[in-house]
């Protein structure tokens, strides 16, 4: 089979190359090892009328989306166009120290603390060498835990792993939508044009000729480009077999820059047992168990989210179904008291970590490897184009890696042109 360009990956990042090489009038195949397109965006059904997303959930975008197109998000333009119903995300959130409510005075401690550890990472970023989150927050605060554990997910990483450079770089959430039928769904729906061979998996990416081959279960295929979307946990593991190995800077950049642990336990509930005041996001955490980030009831759905972040949601992970279950509505109890253990229904959990497709959630920085970041996107030898996640100014984000597709479709359609001008000349 030939072809102008091979996309590995049919995620967001993958599905957004095709679209933009298919306006450029571009040939191309789409390869994706999975049996679905969508990647890390993914929703099942967990009750009537409710729906999970097992990886992203909130349509986000940056504070310049008006004047820098890499922190828009167009999935929430096409969420409207097509009638699917989306909320802004306005919900105010709770603490629940050893199973009771923090009061108004101990919130605003923990709102001040949040802040000074907010501070102390911009006043890194801006005036210090990298250094470990852990290594700049007061350790000692009573709200040092719910921190943490509220880093550990978003982060995703235990603080000490995390660097606090990479952390302060992130493009900052201005306004979050969720959606009833679910992001994953979403995006399903936007990509389902395009041509994808699932089922497909890469296994070697010949690179040592003119162009490139690439070897799959299913046979050889040949292109002049290749845009690949991997996570940098299948590029670490070499999962993919590049001939000849890619260069040692990329491959640097790539362990940098490893994937994160971030998980959570969806839980259905068959009755209408939260009032419209219970809806938003908790944290919970005590003397004697690990505590959670949670989000409940959103768009009055009966489903409420555990989520579990770092080297937790790893060991979790290998713990299994029922003990995720069984930790999820403990905690869910701690928040809204024992009774509400008579309507749980099913749950779904996540394990990002061993899904073999990605090999964890999405990539951060390892202390004094953020710069590293940069080199991710680069493209090697004009032959070797790299998308996704982790390549983009809004990294860990389903519209970033949407921008990331974009600017490799656009950068092998200037390195065709490059050729056919350097033929003709
Ligand atoms: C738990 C969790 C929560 C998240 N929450 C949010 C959120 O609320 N908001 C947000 O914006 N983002 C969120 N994200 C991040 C977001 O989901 C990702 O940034 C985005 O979906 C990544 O898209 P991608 O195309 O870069 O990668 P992927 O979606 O991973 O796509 C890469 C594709 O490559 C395929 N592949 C892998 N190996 C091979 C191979 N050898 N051959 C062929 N194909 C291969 C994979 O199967 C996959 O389909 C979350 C992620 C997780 C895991």
């Amino acid at each position: 089979m030939e072809t102008e360009v091979i996309i590995i990956g049919a995620g967001v990042a993958g599905l957004a190359a095709a679209k933009e090489l298919t306006k450029r009038g571009i040939s191309y195949i789409v390869v994706e090892a999975s049996h679905r397109i969508g990647g890390r965006g993914y929703t099942e059904k967990i009750g009537p009328n409710a729906w999970l997303d097992l990886g992203c959930a909130y349509m986000v975008y940056g504070p310049n989306a008006q004047t820098d197109r890499e922190e828009s998000n167009p999935f929430i333009q096409y969420a409207r166009n097509q009638k699917f119903e989306i909320e802004k995300y306005d919900y105010d959130g709770h603490f629940v120290y050893n199973g009771k409510q923090i009061s108004v005075a101990e919130d605003k401690q923990r709102e001040a603390f949040y802040k000074d550890c907010s501070d102390a990472i911009r006043n890194i970023a801006l005036n210090s060498p990298d250094q470990p989150i852990s290594d700049i927050i007061d350790l000692d605060s009573p709200y040092a835990v719910p921190y943490m554990d509220m880093m550990a997910v978003t982060a995703p990483a235990d603080l000490d792993e995390a660097s606090a450079q990479d952390f302060h770089n992130k493009v900052d959430e201005h306004e979050d939508y969720v959606s009833r039928r679910g992001y994953g769904y979403i995006i399903a729906h936007w990509g389902s044009e395009i041509p994808v061979s699932l089922n497909t998996k890469v296994e070697c990416v010949n690179w040592s000729g003119p162009g490139v081959t690439v070897e799959t279960p299913k046979g050889t295929i040949k292109a002049q480009k290749l845009i690949t979307t991997v996570s940098n946990g299948i590029l670490a593991g070499q999962h993919i077999e590049f001939k000849p190995k890619l260069p040692d800077w990329k491959m640097e950049a790539i362990q940098g820059m490893p994937m994160g642990a971030e998980n959570k336990i969806g839980v259905h509930f068959t009755k209408d047992v939260f009032g419209v005041d219970d809806c938003g996001y908790y944290q919970t955490w005590s003397d004697d168990a690990q505590g959670a980030y949670v989000s409940a009831n959103l768009m009055a759905s009966n489903v409420v989210s555990v989520f579990m972040g770092g080297r937790f949601s790893k060991w979790m992970e290998k713990q299994g179904q029922d003990t995720c279950h069984a930790f999820a509505v403990d905690r869910i109890a701690d928040i809204f008291g024992n009774d509400i253990r008579k309507a749980v229904g099913r749950s779904i959990v996540t394990a990002w970590v061993t899904d073999p497709w990605t090999l964890g959630s999405y990539a951060f920085a390892l202390p004094g490897h953020y710069r590293k970041r940069k080199m991710l996107p680069l493209p090697i030898d004009e032959k070797l184009f790299f998308a996704g996640e982790a390549t983009a100014k809004c990294n860990g984000t389903v519209h970033g890696a949407y921008w990331s597709g974009v600017r490799a479709a656009k950068e092998v359609k200037e390195a065709l042109m490059y050729k056919i001008e350097r033929k003709s000349a």
